[in-house]
């Protein structure tokens, strides 16, 4: 877990780094040291393990966790993920980024977030379900509408989120579908959500643009990453005007810089393989977030830029569609040359948004437009971009600790007013 720079040992835990981030944004503040202290770690975690019968008879017992960093502001809120490289720690961590999140967006919610050690494309559809119910069963106690909302998150699905609503509703004896966002539209999801993370990232790389003086025609885009963030951020930016130029996912990318066929790596990612591309094309993971391109997207999962590898971006604009894809000394690196890192707390925040309207309308039962959604998504993020912008320029600082020093003032201000500080 740990990289090997020049004379230094840099830290991959995200726990650890999503602590010096706090710290760091805590300084600018001169916030008190107990104020930090509660913020530095969850309030509560819960380890689960539980029993799955599998397709040929056999049993198989699954670890899961979630974590519950804050609920000064509300309801913790975050999604839950589905990889073999989950660990405690970074759920602990994903679950920290939530609640700056949600406190940069100006959500009432504090932030959660879940995860169960398995690879859902080595199980069949019958076990993934059995995988999704035995972990909402296991978590059932400690969420709730009222309480901590889960969502999707990497490798989790509409469909899941389907599963673990009857699942607790079950439990309940009433239909709660308040308890989970990202849900199928037909019990209660919302319109937008699936495309929201995405659409929030562009609505945020539209602004920067706009400061850089470039049009979206004069734009290249280098994507790592190709799930639902990746995927439709690709596409939006299509519409849009700008040039992708690259993609790619766990296996290995693609690039052109002429451009690339969308539609055709699409079609392909979704019935065999993105390399099916053409082996010219070809690229790797790390090539690609090296290429000379305006906007680097990494879209996928934790560490991809460290200080192994930030000296080697070319990229203008970094938009984090992913949670904690660059690590503070990455960060630094990238600062000194001058590449705006549009932090995950903010560009990532359209998921969450979303997540918060589809809780809203499943409160209501009175469910809005897609139009409606995807205005008042864009009003959020636009805002809450300047808002960063205007604090991190106030200060002097990058746009990450902008944003965290946004989210730390919001929720101290709850600590006090419930009298906890
Ligand atoms: N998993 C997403 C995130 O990391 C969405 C969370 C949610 O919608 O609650 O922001």
């Amino acid at each position: 877990m740990h990289a090997q720079v020049v004379g230094q040992i840099e830290s991959l835990n995200p726990f650890e780094i999503v602590q010096r981030q706090i710290d760091s944004a805590a300084a600018v503040l001169d916030l008190p040291s107990h104020v930090v202290e509660i913020l530095k770690k969850p309030k509560r975690v819960l380890a689960v393990s539980f029993s799955v019968r599998m397709d040929d008879g056999s049993v198989r017992v699954f670890e899961g966790y979630r974590s519950q960093h804050n609920d000064a502001i509300g309801p913790t809120k975050g999604g839950i993920r589905f990889h073999p490289d989950v660990t405690m720690d970074e759920v602990k961590a994903l679950s920290m980024w939530m609640s700056f999140k949600c406190g940069v967006v100006g959500l009432p919610y504090g932030g959660g977030k879940g995860g169960v050690i398995c690879d859902p494309h080595e199980l069949s559809k019958g076990e993934l379900e059995r995988v999704s119910r035995g972990f909402m069963e296991a978590i059932a106690d400690i969420v709730g509408p009222e309480k901590d909302i889960p969502a999707p998150d990497v490798y989790t699905t509409p469909q899941i989120m389907g599963w673990m609503m009857d699942t607790y509703s079950r439990i309940k004896g009433y239909n709660s579908p308040g308890v989970i966002t990202g849900k199928p539209l037909i019990i209660g999801g919302s319109k937008g959500r699936n495309e929201a993370t995405a659409r929030g990232c562009v609505y945020t790389i539209i602004e920067a643009l706009k400061e850089l003086g470039r049009t979206p025609e004069q734009t290249t885009v280098a994507i790592q990453g190709f799930g639902n963030a990746g995927r439709i951020a690709a596409d939006l930016l299509t519409e849009m005007g700008c040039k992708i130029v690259a993609v790619s996912d766990s296996k290995g990318g693609i690039y052109n810089p002429e451009g690339l066929d969308l539609k055709e790596a699409e079609r392909l990612k979704d019935t065999a393989s993105l390399l099916d591309y053409g082996a010219e094309y070809h690229i790797s993971n790390e090539d690609l977030l090296a290429l000379d391109v305006d906007i680097l997207i990494p879209a996928a999962l934790e560490n991809v830029i460290t200080t192994a590898n930030a000296d080697r971006i070319r990229a203008k604009i970094i938009a984090e569609a992913a949670n904690g894809p660059t690590t503070p000394g990455a960060d630094r690196i990238l600062n000194e040359k001058g590449i705006i890192v549009i932090p995950d707390i903010l560009a990532n925040a359209g998921g969450v948004t979303v997540s918060y309207f589809e809780w809203v309308q499943n409160l209501m039962n009175h469910y809005w437009t897609e139009e409606e959604v995807n205005s008042k998504l864009q009003e959020k993020m636009v805002h809450s971009y300047h808002a960063v912008r205007n604090l991190a320029k106030e200060y002097n600082t990058d746009l990450r600790t902008g944003a965290f020093m946004i989210s730390l003032l919001r929720i101290k201000e709850a600590m006090e007013a419930r009298g906890w500080v």
